[in-house]
């Protein structure tokens, strides 16, 4: 859960990929940072908090140059300090390259082992720090950055879409099963990047199509060139990204979020009917899956749950008053949609169980007489060591309670997911998917159990 982007032979590069990393910032809201190519050097600014809070203060002006990388942060290897925000760094005899990447490295201690071994010093605890450093390392043994990815592509494992700057040349890459997303796109005879295509518009471009999994985009001088690294037998592309993480005005794997998050909806309505008198979704992610059950059921749809959309995560976890109250603080219900009716109740995900279960008691005591809670994905029972911060397995509610278990736990009167059948139905390429925290069935070996 980070939000990736660059932009080559573009003016102002780091206005540009201000707006960008707004796009993404729901990707990631501990970190930001940019670097970026000013003709002599790669100037990196980074720190803790939003997009706004580093970079709308005249910070941009620091960054001069016509090529750069930025980044938002969710931390899932290390922890939020400055040392682990994007952009990373590692240096060669050439220059220092510097880094942004999406995903976790599933082999990170070998790794570093192995990098160790080659005189790697570690400053953070951070997987695309590693990343920088193999490739860095390769580079200082062949010589060729295009070689020295591949050979990263073979020793590194697990999810990255990454974007490399040296020596003001640009290299895009995505690995060989493309986990997490990419998007390319132009702009004004320059080249834009982005985890989601939602940054692509924002910041001007128009989005052209997907870095392939196992794809090399290097921009230099020369212009651009493509080739793929490593073929991989099929894709596992996150379905998570359609079921929550990625925004619903974004294409994501070939397909449009919002229309798939529909069509979840949809397909959860044939699945789990509902004796209810209206829909009402958990906002803002289950919107349109909401929309699609409405559709479907032939059942009003009513915003009757407000979301606060100013709530960060380092507000809400600054005291335990505030952790306790954090449910409440970022919810609240509309009394008059609920008072003595049923509600069909649409969410995308349980995950601990312990968030549904506070906002239908509130539902409850806002006047709900009956909710029928309608999950449009199939339970979460496994970790994900892709790039997603999910709890240890013995935390995830789906892992050790039945579904009428759960029910009983969150209090309602009816629970029901759509089943993996019903989620795989609603995608156009569902064996290109990644469905191991549904069903155990990890494409790549887990490190460890958490
Ligand atoms: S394990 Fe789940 S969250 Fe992780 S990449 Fe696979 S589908 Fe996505």
């Amino acid at each position: 859960m980070c939000g990736v982007c660059g932009i080559y032979n573009s003016d102002k590069a780091a206005e540009k990929l201000y707006l960008g990393l707004f796009a993404l910032q729901h990707r990631g809201q501990d970190n930001a940072g940019m670097a970026v190519w000013d003709g002599k050097q790669s100037r990196i600014v980074k720190d803790r908090g939003l997009v706004f809070d580093i970079f709308g203060r005249g910070t941009l002006a620091e960054l001069p140059g016509t090529a750069g990388i930025g980044h938002t942060r969710y931390p899932t290897a290390g922890d939020s300090s400055v040392a682990n925000a994007q952009p990373h760094y590692a240096d060669t005899k050439d220059g220092r390259m510097v880094i942004v990447s999406n995903g976790d490295v599933t082999n990170m201690l070998e790794q570093t082992r192995f990098l160790k071994s080659r005189g790697f010093t570690p400053y953070g605890s951070n997987d695309a720090e590693v990343i920088a450093a193999s490739i860095a390392c390769y580079y200082e043994e062949c010589g060729d950055v295009a070689a020295a990815i591949g050979r990263m592509m073979d020793a590194v494992k697990g999810s990255y879409s990454a974007i490399l700057l040296f020596n003001g040349a640009m290299y895009v890459f995505r690995d060989p099963l493309g986990i997490r997303p990419l998007a390319m796109g132009y702009i004004n005879g320059g080249w834009v990047f982005a985890s989601e295509s939602c940054a692509i518009d924002t910041m001007g471009g128009t989005f052209e199509r997907e870095v392939a999994p196992g794809e090399l985009i290097a921009i230099t001088d020369r212009g651009l060139a493509s080739s793929r690294l490593t073929v991989a037998g099929r894709c596992r592309h996150c379905v998570f990204e359609h079921i929550y993480f990625s925004r619903p005005d974004s294409v994501i794997f070939g397909e449009s979020v919002s229309k798939v998050r529909f069509k979840l909806g949809q397909a959860l309505a044939r699945e789990h009917p509902a004796a209810a008198d209206f829909v009402l979704p958990v906002p803002d992610s289950s919107n349109n899956a909401a929309l699609g059950y409405a559709h479907e059921a032939g059942l009003p749809f009513k915003l009757a749950l407000i979301r606060s959309h100013y709530i960060g995560r380092t507000f809400i976890g600054s005291t335990q008053a505030i952790r306790d109250f954090a449910v409440k603080l970022k919810f609240n219900p509309v009394r008059a949609h609920l008072d003595g009716r049923s509600a069909a109740v649409v969410d995308d995900s349980i995950v601990r169980g312990t968030t549904s279960k506070k906002i239908m008691k509130m539902l409850r005591d806002f006047g709900a007489a009956s909710l029928h809670l309608r999950i449009s994905s199939p339970p979460i029972r496994y970790p994900c060591y892709y790039g997603v911060d999910t709890p240890r397995q013995q935390e995830l509610i789906g892992s050790y309670k039945s579904v009428a278990q759960i029910r009983e736990f969150v209090n309602v009167d009816s629970l029901g997911y759509l089943s993996l059948e019903g989620l795989k139905k609603c995608l156009e390429r569902p064996d290109d998917y990644c469905y191991a925290c549904l069903d155990g069935d990890y494409p790549i070996e887990p490190p460890a159990l958490k």
